[in-house]
Parts: structure tokens; sequence; C-alpha cells
């Protein structure tokens, strides 16, 4: 006679109950030969439950031994024991336990992709023993669609579809009327004449009945056993195995199969999956929005100073800016500008003096900042007239009382640029004629739309200040001469005709530093802030997530007695926090471009410079944060013992 399939020694299976140990199954032996239709019959509370599920490795926690064909399933990982159950067992629930959210096809096919079978051969044998089982009218169709017979026929079908040479089958009939019930036993009779070892637990004589062998089993022990088997040999219950694909392959193909899965489970619970978004969705908006953000105005300055020329002198009065505040250094004059003016690194020179005084015209006023410049201030600056011109020489020589304003003033004050040219604007108690209309040059961050009035530096001095010194001189430097070098000449030439070094030089590189310094700044502290709500929308995401482990742990139980292994279990939970991360990083740089859209309707010079480095970013981030708050959930899911799983309402 051949060795047993099954054969347990000493089986015992105790339940602790707080301090007491409850023992269910008390050195139960039993020897199952293979092809043998075995039914253990007992009452309600006998322990046949329990061990179905120790033969069928959905338990793990008893004592004794237990070889199946020869191997030693103590000796058996998680992974081991699902490979058993995934190769060698094919279990039928009273319950069904398919999942409602596949259909036939689809439940049938479960253990097939764990076993990393191909997708197409796969779904065709699926189809194929449903339509041997009187379903191919109802292979697309969903659990719920379904009588609770063809349910029962589709969970066959899913034992079958591995091979099954083990058909494990608690109650199969107990939520049955008694035409399905006999359908169901003649199916199981039908296979075992085709070779299948088949275990079904009952507490219906009748059933028994059909069996070859009837173990009795009562409070935990066998007390009767009417096959001392006489088994014929057993057939061959093998179909022919699925054409398996190679491992890597088989990988791919359980991803996608887990990705398919996590969308089903999105779609099913729409509203849940967009309000665990909504966090990811904020947080990531609000970081692409700030640095963009900050990128646009960093970008609309720097322009401006490349406007203005890279390679620009501002020499200022006082050896510090706090030294200059005081204000009363008074050696910087005009005669400085006309020396550095002689010099041959100097394209052009403008003095500077500035003051603020209120601009009228007519019954309009307001407080404009005036500028006393030279002729050459608005080539040093790059400034673009709209409409007129520039100070002659003979008007910085005559104290001519000529403006040049700029369209943020002429719209103040005149209401339209065009009205400006020719008319007298009293700026403090001094009536100046508008000369030239220059275009407005915004400093970004909102800076710089103020009114700017220039006067030619002599007249600012003379009739508005009364005063003999500069303010600064900008010294625009010839192309092709050295900054460094031009910067050394200015100081030695000033220094000599001042007897000491009492001015600064600054030129538009140390402030085009300075303001991505500043901008660098205010980015990281408002990315800090954003960066917080995306920490809260992830634990959004993991709460979500543990309580959908909790909600799905029949789900979870199914898939483990049909053999998905921890790490199946793991990557479906996973990819399912990562997708709802990742969507929630796409609808979140979505919403930062409506933003930026909405934000440059409402203000026309805000600007928003996207970079991809950000977005990839963004995208990397969400998806870093779906694995490290979905990995708890995942986790814990993965851990869950398939019997506790399975017996979770
Ligand atoms: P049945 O023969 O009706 O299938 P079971 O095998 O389900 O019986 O249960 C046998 C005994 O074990 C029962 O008394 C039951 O209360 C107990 N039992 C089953 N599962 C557990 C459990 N997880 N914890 C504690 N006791 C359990
Ligand atoms: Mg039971």
């Amino acid at each position: 006679m051949t060795d047993p399939i099954i054969s347990i020694r000493r089986l015992r299976r105790e339940y602790s109950a707080g301090d007491e140990t409850l023992a269910v199954l008390k050195d139960v032996d039993l020897d199952i030969h293979a092809g043998e239709m075995v039914a253990i019959i007992g009452q309600s509370g006998s322990g046949k439950s329990t061990l179905m599920n120790v033969l069928g490795c959905l338990d793990d926690g008893w004592t004794g031994s237990f070889t199946f064909n020869g191997r030693d399933v103590r000796k058996l990982s998680p992974d081991g024991l699902a490979e058993l159950r995934r190769e060698h067992f094919g279990f039928i629930f009273q319950r069904y336990q398919l999942l409602t959210e596949l259909d036939a096809v689809e439940n049938v096919e479960i253990p097939a992709v764990y076993a990393g079978a191909a997708r197409k051969p796969r779904r065709e044998r699926a189809a194929e023993l449903l339509t041997r089982l009187g379903l191919e009218e109802r292979l697309s169709h969903r659990p719920s669609e379904l009588s609770g017979g063809q349910q029962q026929r589709v969970s066959v079908a899913r034992a079958l579809m591995n091979g099954g040479e083990v058909i494990l089958a608690d109650e199969p009939t107990g939520a049955l009327d008694s035409r399905s019930g006999k359908e169901l036993m003649a199916l199981l009779r039908e296979l075992h004449g085709e070779g299948h070892t088949i275990i079904i637990v009952t507490h219906d004589p009748a059933i028994a009945a059909q069996c070859q062998r009837v173990v009795e089993i009562s409070d935990g022990v066998i007390i009767s056993d009417t096959g001392k088997p006489t088994p014929k040999a057993a057939a061959d219950a093998q179909e022919p195995a699925l054409r398996r694909t190679p491992v890597w392959w088989g990988g791919i193909d359980r991803f996608r199969e887990a990705l398919f899965m996590a969308l089903r489970a999105m779609g099913a619970h729409r509203l849940r999956t967009f309000l665990t978004m909504l966090g990811i969705i904020i947080g990531i908006a609000s970081v692409v929005s700030v640095v963009a953000l900050g990128q646009g105005s960093q970008e609309q300055v720097l322009e401006n100073i490349s406007a203005i020329g890279t390679s620009t002198i501002n020499i200022y009065p006082g050896t510090s800016a706090a030294d200059r505040r005081a204000g009363n250094i008074q050696t910087l004059v005009p005669a400085d500008a006309a020396a550095l003016a002689a010099e041959d690194f100097a394209d052009s020179v403008s003095p500077q003096v500035s003051t603020n005084q209120p601009a009228r015209y007519r019954n309009v006023s307001a407080n404009a900042s005036v500028n006393g410049v030279g002729p050459d201030f608005f080539r040093v600056g790059g400034r673009t007239f709209i409409s007129g011109v520039s100070f002659s020489q003979e008007g910085i020589e005559e104290r001519s009382q000529e403006a040049v304003i700029d369209e943020t003033a002429a719209q103040t004050l005149f209401g339209t640029a065009s009205a400006a040219l020719g008319e007298v604007i009293i700026l403090g108690n001094v009536p100046v004629r508008v000369i030239g209309v220059v275009e407005d040059q915004s400093m970004g961050f909102g800076f710089g739309n103020s009114l700017n009035v220039w006067v030619p530096y002599s007249t600012a001095m003379a009739r508005l200040l009364g005063q003999r010194h500069l303010g600064s001189i900008a010294v625009r430097i010839a192309d092709g001469a050295d900054l460094a070098e031009a910067e050394q000449h200015i100081t030695s030439l000033l220094g000599t005709r001042h007897g000491s070094i009492d001015f600064t030089l600054q030129n538009t590189d140390t402030i085009r530093e300075t303001i991505q310094s500043t901008s660098r700044t205010l980015t990281l502290l408002i990315s800090m802030i954003a960066v917080i709500s995306l920490v809260v929308g992830g634990i959004g995401v993991m709460n979500i997530m543990l309580v959908s482990v909790s909600e799905r742990t029949k789900e979870i139980g199914v898939r483990m007695a049909v053999g998905a292994r921890r790490s199946d279990i793991m990557r479906q939970f996973l990819i399912e926090a990562v997708l709802v991360c990742l969507v929630g990083g796409l609808a979140g740089v979505a919403l930062s471009f409506a933003f930026g859209q909405g934000l440059t309707l409402i203000m026309p010079d805000a600007r928003l410079a996207y970079s991809m480095p950000t977005i990839v970013a963004a995208f990397l981030s969400s998806s870093m944060i779906g694995i490290v708050f979905g990995f708890m959930p995942a986790r814990s899911a993965a851990r869950l013992d398939p019997v506790e799983a399975l017996a979770r309402e």
C-alpha cells in the first residue's frame, strides 16, 4: 500500500481563553490516502472545522506531527504553507468566500495568479472550468448576481484551478437548498471518480453516507473511523499543469494583478478614496505652487537686474550701509562723476540723488519717489521710453525744470500715459515739465510699483534738496571691460580724490546674490509648512489604509487560503496606498496649475515658474508618502493569520 498523502500524529490544538486553555483537538491521529473521499462528521463544536483548518495549512497554532506527501509541514515557512495551499489544496467553504468585486472568471483564476500562470491560458482555463460546471452563461457575473448554488460552483472551479489535488470542503452544502446540495455532492463524487482526494466536513449523515469513508469526531477525539482504507489506486488527478511564466515575468504579472485589484478597491470606495487623497492633493498643490511662485518672482527680479545690465557698479557714500544711513557723508559730488566719466572703463555714468516729494497735477496729488539723475541714467538702467526723451547735458547745466516719469506716475496723475507729455507737475513746490515717459520696472514680490519721477540731478540738488552732494553714482562698465578691474580703478580714483575710502561699491552681481538667497530662504520656509501638510496627509492615508485592512480582513483571508504569499498581500495594500498618493499628487499638481492660472487672472504681474524637477520631486515624495505610510497597514494585513482572517465577519 502507498504511503498516505496526509499523516497526522498526536495532533493537539488548544485555545487559551483567559487563564484557561481549552483543548479542541486532543491527540488526533489520522491518515488519509490519495484518492480517498472522506467525511468528517460530528456535532457542532466537536472540532471538525479546527481539524480541517489544520489539514488545509490555514492554521499554524497546533502541536504534534503532520506530514503532507512526506513533507514535514511543521518545518514550512509561511510562504511554504502558502505554496502547499496554492499548489495542492482547493478549499470549498460553507459561505463560498468569493471576492465580491470580481466576476466569476476573475474569482476562479486567483490561485493561478499567485502561482504565476500566464494570463491568457489562465483565463481560458478558468472559463473552461466554469463551463464544465454549467456556468458558461455566467462568466462575467459577480457573486451578488449569482445564486448560492452557482456561487458554490464558482468556488469549486476555484478549488480546481491549480489542480485541486486535495479538496477540502467545510460544510459545503450548509448554505445551499437541497437540490443545489445534491448537485454539489454529485459534482464532488465525480471529482473523486477522477482521482481527487476529497475531505468533507459535515454534520449531515446523508452527506456522510455518500462518502467512501466516515471519520467521526466528538469533543476533539476521533471516536470512529469506518475506513481502514481500501483505496483504489489513485488515478492521476492532475489536469495538465498550466503553463507557468518565467519567474521575473510572474512577478510583473502579480504586480499587474495587484495594481488592478487596488484600482478596483479604490473604485469601490470613491468618496473615501477622494477624502484620503485630499490631504495629499492640498499638500502637493501647495508645495508646487509655493516653489513655482518663489521661482517665478526670483526670475522676474533677476530679469530686471539683467535689464539694468550685468556690468553696473553703484557707488554709495559711507563705508557700509549703516554708515550711509547716517546721511552726513557729503563727499560724493558731481565732480567725482565727471572724473569717472572720463575713464576708459566707463561706458556711461549717472549721478543720483533721491528724495520723496508730493507730486501734484491740477487737483491730483500723490507721493512720488523723486530721483535726480544724469542724462545717461536711462541708458545705464536700461529703461525704455514710451514717449519723449531724456534730459540733455544743457538741461543738467541749466538745472532745467524738466522731468521724466514712469507709466504708473503718468497714469496716476494724468489718467493715461499719452496725456503726460508737455504737462507741468508740481514736485513739492517746484514746477517741472514732463518731457518723457518710461516703462514701469516691476521688482517682483509686489515691489516697485510706486510713482517714479526723475529730474536732472542738478535740479534736484539745488531746487528740491538744497544740497551739494550726491546720493550715489551709477557707472555702467564699457563692454569688454573687466568688472573687478573697474572696481579697483574706481576705488583708487575716488580714494585719491577724497583722501580716504569713504564710499562703498556695489555691483549688480552682489544684488542678484542677495535676492536669490532671500527668495530661497522664503521658499524654503513656506515649503516647510507645505511639507508638514504632506505629512498630515500621509497620516490620513495611513488611517484609511488601516481601516481598509480591517474592513477587508475576510478578503485577505480568502486570498491567503487560495495561496497568496505574505508578500502578495503586502504588495496589494502597498500599491493601493502608493496609488492613492500618486493620484493625489497628480491632482495636486493639476490643482497647482489651476491655481497659477487663477492667480495670473487676478494679478497679471504674478509669475509662476513650474519646473520639471519640482514636479518630479512632488511625485517622488507623494509615492514615498504612500510607501512610508502604507507600509504599516500593508504589513499588518500580510501578518494576518489565514484562519482568523477567514473567521472575521
Ligand atoms: P465544529 O465541529 O462545529 O466545526 P469548531 O472546530 O469550529 O467546531 O470548534 C470547536 C471548538 O473550538 C468550539 O468549542 C469552539 O468554541 C472552539 N473554537 C474554535 N475556534 C476558536 C477560537 N479561535 N478561539 C477559541 N475557541 C475556538
Ligand atoms: Mg465548523
